[in-house]
């Protein structure tokens, strides 16, 4: 595959004194990807489908002290994904195949641009499901690298208990399977727990390309309740009471007087129109 780099300067604007050096990359190939890269300004980067990619603009970045930010969906509420350093933003959503899906193993392997959603769709005709649900229809990937959690930890745990391994491009290129290529274990004491150190690393140990994760079995019925406290120390003593009768509570969410309240004026307005 014949690859080529330009570098250039250019301006963000009319006017903008300050010249950015810019580098362009392109492949032939039916694969192909495009950068771009600004100093002190991102600009976004389109890959293919294959971790290749990452691979050769990681080890293209690091051998000039690049930064790179791996994006997912840009939900994450921490802005993860600003450039206060300038640098490539890694566009990964068009690697969105579930390259391995075992259902009666009860686990599935994704690349980064699959989502919560997608991935639930996936599965569901075999009555499985992906519970970890943190509100956003993020993607799979960018969930292990903020170590998502939600309503249903409570039952299912956070992506920290249903993550089995990942591919991740480390900053110099080279490929890492946190829990053995293509492995999907179950057992835990097995060495270094790589697999957690990446999970919950924000993108700045390495570009997840793939996640294998847990899938459990969706419920044959589900009831929802609203209960009213007269405090919270009320709400707080019947959720620790029902957990320790055994009760599966799958999710539970506490709305304190003022939560109540901005719901209710919401929905006030949103009724007006
Ligand atoms: C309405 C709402 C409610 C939420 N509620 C909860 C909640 O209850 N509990 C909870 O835990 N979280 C909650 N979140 C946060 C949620 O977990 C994150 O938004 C989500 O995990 C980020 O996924 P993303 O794909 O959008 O990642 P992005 O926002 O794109 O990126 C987030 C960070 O991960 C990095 N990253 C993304 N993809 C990769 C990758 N492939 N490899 C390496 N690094 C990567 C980015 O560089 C960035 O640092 C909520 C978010 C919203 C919007």
């Amino acid at each position: 595959m014949k690859r080529q780099f330009y570098t250039g300067t250019f301006s963000l604007e009319d006017g903008d004194e300050q010249e950015r050096k810019i580098i362009y990359c392109s492949t032939g190939g039916e694969e192909h990807f495009d950068f771009f890269c600004c100093f002190f300004r991102p600009l976004s980067a389109y890959i293919g489908t294959y971790s290749f990619f990452s691979f050769q603009i990681a080890k293209f970045c690091y051998a000039d002290s690049i930064p790179i930010i791996p994006f997912g969906t840009g939900t994450g509420l921490e802005a993860g994904i600003s450039a206060i350093h300038g640098g490539i933003c890694l566009d990964l959503s068009h690697m969105d195949a579930i390259s391995d899906y075992h259902p009666e193993d009860f686990d599935v392997c994704v690349q980064p641009g699959v989502t919560r959603e997608a991935l639930n769709h996936h599965v569901k005709d075999d009555g499985l499901w992906f519970p970890v649900d943190p509100g956003a229809n993020a993607s799979i990937c960018g969930m292990c690298a903020t170590s998502a959690s939600g309503t249903n930890a409570v039952r299912y745990g956070t992506v920290k208990e249903n993550c089995l391994n990942l591919e991740v491009v480390l900053p110099d290129g080279r490929i890492l399977n946190t829990g053995g290529k293509d492995k999907r274990p179950k057992k835990s004491s097995a060495g270094y727990n790589l697999t957690n150190l990446f999970v919950g690393s924000e993108g700045t140990l390495g570009i997840i390309t793939k996640a294998t994760m847990k899938l459990h079995a969706q419920p044959e019925a589900i009831s929802a309740a609203v209960v009213s406290f007269p405090n919270i120390q009320g709400a707080v003593d019947t959720v620790v009471q029902a957990l320790q009768c055994s009760i599966p509570m799958a999710r539970m969410e506490l709305l304190d007087p003022l939560s109540v309240k901005v719901q209710y004026t919401k929905k006030f307005f949103s009724d007006l129109k």
